[in-house]
């Protein structure tokens, strides 16, 4: 498995795979290694448009109005464990995908919380 750095861990929706813990276990090389996840529509958008995150999409200015970004799963997921990735998504765009990666790791979390 390649060893990323903390930015490179930051997956293009904006989860921190560094936190995650699949990633720590070893199970999952993170989103930027995960060639496997060819069923993620927002990982294959991103790399078509050369971004890192969708912070710099330019089709949508609310991540929420994407579909392949706001999708039954997403839902689901945001739901169940009480994530905001739109939320992790501006502070990427506010402090940039390093600041946002480090911040992530400190506090050990791989999505910002739901208020
Ligand atoms: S949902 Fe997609 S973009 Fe997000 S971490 Fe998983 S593979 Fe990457
Ligand atoms: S918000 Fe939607 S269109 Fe924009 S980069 Fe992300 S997946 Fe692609």
């Amino acid at each position: 498995m390649k060893n990323l750095s903390k930015s490179e861990l930051v997956a293009a929706c904006g989860i921190y795979c560094g936190a995650c813990h699949r990633y720590k276990k070893g199970s999952c090389p993170g989103c930027a290694e995960n060639i496997k996840a060819t069923w993620c529509k927002i990982r294959s958008c991103t790399k078509e448009n050369g971004y890192h995150t969708c912070a710099e999409c330019t089709e949508f200015s609310d991540v929420q109005a994407c579909r392949k970004f706001n999708n039954i799963f997403a839902k689901i997921f945001a739901l169940i464990f009480r994530s905001d990735r739109k939320a992790s998504l501006s502070l990427i765009s506010k402090i940039g995908v390093e600041a946002y990666a480090l911040e992530m790791e400190e506090k050990k979390l791989p999505v910002l919380k739901r208020r």
